[in-house]
């Protein structure tokens, strides 16, 4: 089965009862035995609930995955993710991940006994000179948020499968839509489905998928045990959300590819850099064709200064100046002052993450209007 049909199919059978074509939302914490130790399947909500379990089987479907998790955010996913470790154990990880990536790994895992080494996973030679005798994972965000950096999954893959370590890739930024890590050999895949997945910026989620039984025996211990569920309200709102995935994606990379190239045609000299793996300019620009099957929605500008970027964000009327990313309205960030507060200034400037850099998620309206609020925007500096 193709995408849209998985998509509006997978998880989603007519309830039994009545038919009905959406999954019901079981609000409920308990489920009555039918006998004295006899169980209809269900016996908590955290451990299990049918919409959850709906969504669950949606999600793996998308990521042509045997087994998808649910959790209550990206972060709760990375977690559960990252307790799959054991004390003394070392990770490798993507140096300009999602800040709240950074911030769990350097100051709630390592505290724990983890130890984390951050490179540029671009680079093949990066990563073989991280690895330590107690490495155990290779952690890693394609492209990345917000440089837009991409790693080659097939290289990961191989280098985890060469040196026993468990291959995680956190997929937010493209969605399944655009690219599926599991089918590159990598073992686990993250998604903060708060972005793209869920698409309407009204439900915070995450999950994980995996193809390995043995990492999903141990990720449905972790989610009962540590309990960073969903409500079946929110699996819900993401389960309805999936269904235009397709649509939604088409739309947001058609955007952000017509900004993106009259931005560099027309706009070129009232910014330092632009960065859309869309663009042919981008560095890795035929590693993008190859490894995924659009750009996606987002775009990074760097406008050279601190004070560019408040001229710039003061002079938007349609993108928000908000957080978070992948809904259908269009919102605009300052990563330095608001999603990557998190890391320190000396390990941002290292891999080019200035006070003077926006991240634009572009989003479903029409791109005319899109082009003209930025470049109303940019004329202002
Ligand atoms: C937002 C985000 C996360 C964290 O997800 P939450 O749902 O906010 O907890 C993780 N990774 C990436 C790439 C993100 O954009």
């Amino acid at each position: 089965m193709k995408f849209s049909t998985k998509a509006i199919h997978a998880g989603n059978e007519p309830e039994k009862q009545t038919g009905a074509v959406n999954v019901p939302i079981f609000a409920t914490s308990t489920y009555a035995d039918e006998a004295f130790g006899v169980s209809r399947g269900y016996d908590y909500g955290r451990t299990i609930n049918p919409t959850r379990v709906a969504l669950e089987k949606n999600l793996a479907a998308l990521e042509n995955g045997r087994y998808g998790f649910a959790f209550s955010s990206g972060m709760g996913a990375t977690h559960a993710v990252t307790t799959l470790l054991e004390k003394g154990d070392h990770v490798i990880v993507s140096q300009n991940v999602y800040g709240g990536t950074y911030r769990i790994f350097e100051r709630i895992f390592r505290k724990l006994g983890l130890d984390f080494t951050w490179v540029d996973t671009s680079k093949p030679d990066a990563i073989t000179g991280a690895l330590k005798p107690g490495t155990r994972m290779i952690f890693v965000e394609t492209p990345t948020n917000p440089m837009l950096t991409l790693t080659d999954l097939k290289m990961i893959s191989e280098f985890a499968r060469t040196n026993k370590l468990i291959s995680v890739c956190d997929n937010t930024f493209m969605s399944p839509y655009f690219q599926n890590p599991l089918d590159m050999g990598i073992d686990i895949v993250i998604h903060s489905t708060t972005k793209y997945i869920n698409g309407h910026s009204d439900a915070i989620g995450g999950c994980v998928v995996t193809s390995n039984d043995k990492i999903a025996e141990q990720i449905k211990f972790i989610q009962n045990s540590v309990g960073a569920v969903p409500s079946p309200f929110d699996c819900y709102l993401v389960l309805r959300s999936t269904k235009t995935l397709a649509l939604r994606m088409e739309k947001h990379n058609f955007n952000a590819c017509k900004i993106a190239a009259e931005l560099e045609k027309n706009y070129a000299s009232k910014f330092r850099k632009i960065m859309y793996p869309g663009l042919a300019s981008h560095p890795q620009h035929a590693l993008a064709k190859e490894q995924m099957r659009g750009f996606g929605g987002m775009i990074s500008i760097d406008l050279g200064s601190l004070e560019n970027a408040v001229k710039f964000f003061n002079g938007l009327r349609i993108f928000s100046r908000a957080e978070s990313l992948g809904g259908v309205e269009s919102l605009v960030c300052h990563p330095v002052s608001m999603t990557h507060g998190a890391v320190p200034k000396e390990e941002r400037e290292k891999f080019g993450l200035t006070d003077g850099l926006v991240r634009l998620s572009v989003g479903c309206e029409d791109y005319e209007d899109l082009i003209e609020d930025i470049t109303n925007a940019l004329k202002k500096l």
